[in-house]
């Protein structure tokens, strides 16, 4: 339910400023993938009535690879990076100005992941949905890993290589990934990338106020029901009410867009179900 509001907020914002739905896989870990996972998150979709504008991208494509490996190396020159092998355990007791690996320009002889060194500077933005957000890289961010120490590219650098090359103008997501917006900022203006706009939209919580997850037994969304689901999730986003309730998908995605207004989310940071 959580993964159906965000893509349906993000298709009426999209939809209604006559703009374009894009769909990316962030498939970044291969190891972690649950086989066939995409396909029926795609098919999901496609029976909701979603429509995405242009091929599906996913990060797993070598070209994508090729493209985070070329950004990674931009950074890397400009001088925003180092690499660390400490463990997990050893940097959870690390305060970020004590870590050494830092100032350190070496390539140690154990694995070693290749992360961001983020200066003492405050990113402050003004989501669409939450107001202005301020956060210091240092002192609340902290670094973030860019290549994993297994190779692999982060969510971090991936995101916004992605944003750039599918032009993407507006980023409407779960409120859960706004403390990485600041580091996306800061990477855009490494990368020169243009920034987008944000909006956040609330998590679902539950009664007692968990995030609601498959931890949190959340039901999977009804396939079958799905014009019934929609309509539900379309209530939970604090969209005005149908007058006439839809009949049809097509109705419905009518009706939703026409009355989508992304203002009836202003400041809320969770909704209850
Ligand atoms: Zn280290």
């Amino acid at each position: 339910m959580g993964s159906l509001i965000a893509a349906l907020a993000s298709y009426c914002e999209a939809k209604t400023n006559n703009g374009q739905w894009l769909l990316r896989i962030e498939d970044l870990d291969p190891p972690r993938e649950v086989s066939g996972a995409s396909q029926s998150f795609i098919e999901t979709l496609n029976v909701f009535g979603f429509q995405q504008n242009e091929k599906v991208l996913y990060q797993s494509e070598k070209i994508r690879q090729k493209a985070y490996q070329k950004a990674l190396e931009q950074i890397i020159k400009g001088g925003h990076t180092y690499n660390c092998a400490c463990s997990r355990s050893e940097l959870k007791n690390t305060n970020i100005n004590e870590h050494k690996c830092r100032s350190l320009n070496t390539l140690p002889n154990k694995p070693y992941s290749i992360n961001l060194r983020v200066p003492n500077r405050d990113i402050t933005f003004l989501d669409r949905i939450q107001g202005t957000y301020t956060k210091n890289l240092l002192n609340e961010c902290g670094d973030c890993v860019l290549q994993r120490k297994d190779r692999l590219f982060s969510y971090q650098l991936a995101v916004v290589v992605d944003d750039s090359f599918q032009n993407i103008t507006d980023i409407v997501r779960g409120i859960d990934l706004i403390d990485s917006t600041p580091w996306q900022i800061y990477l855009n203006s490494l990368l020169n990338y243009q920034q987008p706009s944000y909006a956040h939209i609330p998590i679902l919580i539950n009664k007692t106020g968990q995030k609601l997850s498959k931890q949190t037994f959340a039901k999977e969304i009804n396939q079958e029901k799905s014009l019934e689901t929609l309509i539900f999730a379309h209530n939970i986003l604090l969209q005005k009410p149908f007058v006439k309730t839809p009949k049809t998908l097509n109705a419905f995605w009518n009706d939703a867009i026409t009355h989508w207004n992304i203002n009836k989310l202003d400041n809320i940071q969770s909704i209850q179900v």
